[in-house]
C-alpha cells in the first residue's frame, strides 16, 4: 500500500518501519553492532552477498535503514545511505564518484567547510575544483572542462538565499556527461525536490531541519540505485562515517513532522521578512519569498515554500550589527540552524570569518550582514526580541 502512496506525509510518517515479532508500534531502535545467522551456511551467504540480510552495523542497521528508506521516499529516490554527518555524505561522494584527475564544479555560496574539503583536500588527491556564480548559467559553462565529472551546489544559499536553477543546471550538466549534486539542506525535500527537478545526486546535513530540534550531528545521499546503493555505500561500509542507530531514530522520528515543521518556518521566515523590510535601520532584507527578491519567480516555482533563513543588512556595520544581536535575550546566538529554537549569528566575523575583507565584499557579506535562522516561537516574541536592538 505505501509504494503506491504519493503522498509526502504519508511517507513522512509510515515508510521505513518494519514491525518485528514484538508488534510494537513505536520505531525500535537497534543499539547492536553485528548480527547472529542461524548457521554457518548462511554466514557465508550472507557476506558472499547471495543472501540479502543484516552483518554488522557498519554496513546496515534496521533502524539507519527505516530511516534511509523513508527519507529516499520523501525524495522521490531509489536509493538513500545514511552518514554521521552532512560532510561525511558530501565526502563519500567524491571519494565514490571522482578518481585522480576529475574536475567539479561548485557553486561559490556554498557551505564554507564543503569549500574546504574541495580546495585543502581534494587536491592532494589530483582532483581539481573550479567556483561558479551560482545564479549565472553563464559561469557555469565556463567552468567546465572535458574532465569536469560533477556540478555542485546549494540552493537556497547560505546566508545570502540566492536561489539557483536546478533544472538548467541539471540539462547542462548532462550535456557535459556529468552529475548535478544538490546540498537540499536549507529546504528539504518538504520544499523542493531536486530529483523530480532531473538533479542526480542529493546530499543532507540530517544536524539541520531532517531532525529539526538541533539535538544530533547526521547525514545522507540520495539517488539512483548504482550511484547511491552501490557507489556511495560501498564508500561509507568502507571508510566508517556511518550513522548511529540512536542518531538514525532521532531523524526517523523529525521526518514524521519535517512537512509541518517547514511549513511553520516558511511562514515565519516571510513574516520576519517582511518586518525587517519596514525597519529604517534595515538598508536590506535577503529572503526569496518577498517579491523585491531577484529570484522571486523562480523559488516560486521551484519550491513551495521560502525556508526559514532570513538575512538582513543593518546601518551601521559590524557595530551595529553586534548590537542587534547583543540586545537579544531569547534568541540564541549560534551559528547552527534548522531548529525549532531561532539562531542568530553575524556572518562577516563567524561563518565567513577566514575569509578576507575583499572578498567578503565582492560576495555580499558585509559588515552589517545578520542572518536569523528563524525558529518555531511565536513570531511575536522573536521580532520584539530583534527590535530591541533595532530601536537603538
Ligand atoms: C551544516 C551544513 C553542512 C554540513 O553538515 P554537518 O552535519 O555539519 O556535517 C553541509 N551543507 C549545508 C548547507 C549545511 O548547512
Amino acid at each position: 500500500m505505501l509504494n503506491e502512496s504519493n503522498h509526502f506525509d504519508t511517507h513522512a510518517i509510515r515508510t521505513g518501519h518494519r514491525r518485528t515479532a514484538e508488534h510494537e508500534h513505536g520505531e525500535p531502535i537497534f543499539t547492536t553492532s553485528s548480527f547472529v545467522f542461524d548457521n554457518a551456511a548462511q554466514a557465508a551467504a550472507r557476506f558472499a552477498g547471495d543472501e540479502p540480510g543484516n552483518i554488522y552495523a557498519r554496513f546496515t542497521n534496521p533502524t539507519t535503514q527505516a530511516f534511509e528508506q523513508r527519507l529516499a521516499a520523501l525524495e522521490g529516490g531509489e536509493s538513500c545511505v545514511a552518514t554521521a554527518s552532512g560532510m561525511s555524505a558530501i565526502m563519500a561522494i567524491c571519494v565514490g564518484l571522482l578518481k585522480a584527475g576529475d574536475h567539479l564544479v561548485s557553486s561559490r555560496s556554498v557551505f564554507g567547510t564543503t569549500t574546504v574539503l574541495f580546495e585543502k583536500y581534494l587536491p592532494r588527491f589530483g582532483i581539481e575544483t573550479s567556483f561558479a556564480q551560482m545564479t549565472d548559467i553563464e559561469s557555469w559553462k565556463a567552468a567546465i572542462r572535458a574532465n569536469t565529472k560533477l556540478l555542485f551546489l546549494e540552493t537556497p544559499s547560505n546566508p545570502l538565499t540566492e536561489i539557483a536553477d536546478i533544472q538548467a543546471l541539471a540539462n547542462l550538466a548532462h550535456e557535459n556527461d556529468c552529475l548535478l549534486v544538490v546540498d537540499n539542506c536549507f529546504c528539504t525535500p518538504a520544499l523542493q525536490r531536486p530529483l523530480s527537478l532531473g538533479a542526480d545526486l542529493i546530499v543532507h546535513s540530517a544536524t539541520k531541519y531532517l531532525d529539526g530540534q538541533g539535538r544530533i550531528v547526521g547525514g545522507a545521499v540520495v539517488g539512483n540505485q548504482q550511484l547511491v546503493g552501490e557507489e556511495v555505500f560501498g564508500v561509507i561500509r568502507t571508510t566508517g562515517p556511518t550513522m548511529s542507530p540512536f542518531n538514525a531514530w532521532v531523524a526517523l522520528k523529525g521526518l514524521e513532522t519535517l512537512s509541518l515543521r517547514m511549513k511553520a518556518h516558511s511562514e515565519q521566515g516571510l513574516k520576519l521578512a517582511r518586518f525587517l523590510s519596514t525597519q529604517k535601520c534595515v538598508e536590506k532584507v535577503y529572503y526569496a519569498g518577498l517579491e523585491s527578491h531577484p529570484q522571486y519567480e523562480l523559488a516560486s516555482t521551484q519550491q513551495s515554500g521560502f525556508g526559514g533563513i532570513v538575512s538582513f543588512v543593518v546601518k551601521g556595520g559590524r557595530e551595529a550589527a553586534w548590537r542587534v544581536i547583543d540586545e537579544t535575550r531569547m534568541l540564541s546566538i549560534t551559528a547552527n540552524l534548522g531548529d525549532v529554537k531561532t539562531t542568530i549569528t553575524h556572518p562577516a566575523t563567524t561563518t565567513h570569518g577566514r575569509l578576507s575583507e575583499e572578498y567578503r565584499k565582492l560576495t555580499g557579506i558585509e559588515d552589517g550582514l545578520i542572518r536569523v535562522a528563524v525558529g518555531l516561537e511565536a513570531i511575536d516574541d522573536i521580532i520584539l526580541d530583534l527590535s530591541r536592538g533595532l530601536e537603538k
